[in-house]
């Protein structure tokens, strides 16, 4: 079992650029939020407000009431992107970064001759270096090192802030006993339940079961594939995360909190989405649309509705997907706070056959594909809200730049 992943992963990353950026808020606890208002909640919470117990997804008023003395900023997702962008450059002089798996994550491969724990160890250290002269000393970051990305994110995970810790065969399971299921990559609530339906109550339990039980868990080869990262016998970078889905989220403004402006913002969610399938060669075959609600006593909902469909990277029919699950999301009386569209079952054009149900859309395929890549030409020569649906007209302000999970946002389609 051989290092080969070397994982970069910045802390509390927003936080962290709004203190670097502003020498204020050096020291102090922070919230980033998406706006100023008491029913939003913090993307992003600095150390200081980590201490407190403010984390990500902290409503704002009780973050006040947790720490008293929080500065909340509003993020500017246009800097974060840059940052990103320079610390992938930064990286990359290091160690190859293969993989960006987030805005505030790299996976990069460890260089011939630099695989042993003292030479990896050594370069990290090179690493953090680099990046605190080149962006400042409150950007820090853990280390992860390990022969696969999996195990390289999970020990980046067992020291924070500024952690650089080396998973190999010798150390494993060892520290990984520490954690709970759901910290492990890929384990969430659902799966959690399927693994305890088989057994699984701990790290301890999972490490010690079979292959061909995690291949029960999983109901598949995921199952036999996990099992290999887990113990390290899938190595490098390259083997993770095909991605999977794409999507984009967006908390609405008060004006928009109304079941005709939160469909007016998914319309142009789906907008975007769709470009950006485009510009990655890509076609959706499902989407899902998710809402969240609240109503007068703080009640909440959250709706969630899907479709499969022919695989298709054309607005037109996606945006006709989305009026489909529509009617009903909002009941009478719920407020929507908040909105998600996500776009799966991503494929390449070539391992799909054509759809023989075209109807809905007129035009042949190659028609419309011809239509959409000059629709994407105009917006990004002249900017984004050249070209657009008509239907998105409502929502056309409030689909900003926004940063998701495991999306790094291109400033072209996107700034
Ligand atoms: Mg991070």
């Amino acid at each position: 079992m051989t290092l080969r992943c070397l994982l970069v992963d910045f802390n509390s990353y927003f936080a962290s650029v709004e203190q670097q950026l502003c020498p204020e808020l050096r020291g102090r606890p922070v919230g980033v939020v998406p706006m100023l208002a008491d029913t939003t909640c913090c993307i992003a919470a600095s150390y200081e407000a980590k201490a407190f117990g403010v984390k990500t997804g902290t409503q704002v008023a009780e973050a006040r009431r947790l720490c008293p003395g929080i500065v909340f900023v509003v993020a500017r997702h246009a800097e974060y992107v840059q940052i990103h962008h320079r610390a992938v450059a930064v990286v990359d002089t290091i160690a190859p970064v293969e993989q960006a798996l987030s805005i505030d994550e790299m996976a990069c491969s460890l260089p011939m001759g630099w695989t042993s724990r003292e030479r990896a160890t050594q370069l990290a250290l090179r690493l953090k270096t680099a990046l605190r002269e080149a962006l400042g000393e409150c950007l820090r970051v853990s280390v992860g090192i390990a022969p696969n990305v999996f195990l390289a994110k999970q020990a980046s995970n067992l020291q924070k802030p500024d952690g650089l810790v080396v998973l190999d065969s010798t150390d494993l399971p060892g520290p990984l006993l520490r954690m709970q299921l759901t910290d492990l990559t890929g384990i969430n609530v659902r799966m959690l339940a399927r693994l305890q339906a088989q057994g699984i109550h701990s790290v301890e339990h999972l490490w010690r079961a079979r292959r061909e039980q995690l291949r029960v868990v999983w109901g598949g080869m995921a199952g036999e594939a996990f099992y290999d990262r887990l113990h390290g016998l899938a190595s490098g970078v390259q083997a993770a995360n095909p991605r999977r889905s794409l999507g984009h989220s967006h908390v609405l403004p008060p004006e928009m909190r109304s079941a005709e402006g939160a469909l007016a913002v998914l319309d142009r969610l789906t907008q975007k989405a769709a470009m950006r399938l485009r510009r990655e060669h890509l076609l959706a075959g499902a989407m899902t649309v998710m809402l969240k609600l609240t109503r007068r006593h703080g009640e909440r909902l959250r709706p969630e509705r899907g479709a499969r469909f022919a695989p298709t990277a054309d607005t037109r029919a996606l945006l006709h997907t989305l009026r489909e699950l529509w009617p009903g999301m909002v009941p009478a009386g719920w407020a929507p706070m908040k909105v998600a569209m996500l776009l799966h079952d991503l494929r390449q054009p070539g391992q799909t056959s054509a759809s023989l149900f075209e109807g809905d859309v007129p035009g042949s395929a190659a028609e419309q594909a011809a239509l959409w890549s000059a629709v994407d030409a105009l917006n990004v020569r002249y900017g984004r809200h050249t070209i657009y649906c008509g239907s998105g007209h409502q929502g056309r302000e409030e689909a900003p730049m926004r940063i998701a999970f495991n999306h790094i946002p291109d400033l072209e389609t996107e700034g």
